[in-house]
């Protein structure tokens, strides 16, 4: 199992988003201790997760690997168009928990990580 965290829209304040990424730690710590117990289970990295943390998680998707080697298309009538990133048009990149973003991070030659996700080849 892997788990993707909430890509807000823009100025979302809804009960769907946590307000900070302190907030959103409560969930990641759980998906940590869950990765714990079920380590050939929960695919997400713990470099991954451990980018996510408030001091770390603004550099990650300031500088989006996703953004650069992701190409979404999106069908519109009966042509395909690409939306800002993968996430659509409206988003709010300082509080985007997409696991695709802490993934590509965590796997690039500068982060150094060898750690080989659950369930891969
Ligand atoms: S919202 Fe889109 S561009 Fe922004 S960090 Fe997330 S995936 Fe990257």
């Amino acid at each position: 199992m892997t788990f993707s965290f909430y890509v807000p829209p823009a100025d979302d304040r809804s009960d769907l988003v946590w307000p900070t990424l302190e907030d959103r730690m409560v969930a990641v710590d759980t998906v940590r201790r869950l990765k714990e117990k079920h380590p050939e289970f929960v695919r997400n990295r713990s470099r991954a997760l451990d980018l996510m943390a408030p001091d770390r998680a603004p550099a990650v998707t300031a500088a989006c690997l996703a953004k650069r080697t992701v190409l979404p298309l999106y069908l519109e009538g009966d042509r395909l168009v690409t939306p800002f990133c993968c996430y659509g048009n409206d988003v709010d990149c300082s509080r985007c928990g997409a696991w695709v973003v802490f993934e590509l991070a965590a796997g690039s030659a500068a982060s150094g990580d060898r750690e080989p996700v659950a369930g891969s080849r």
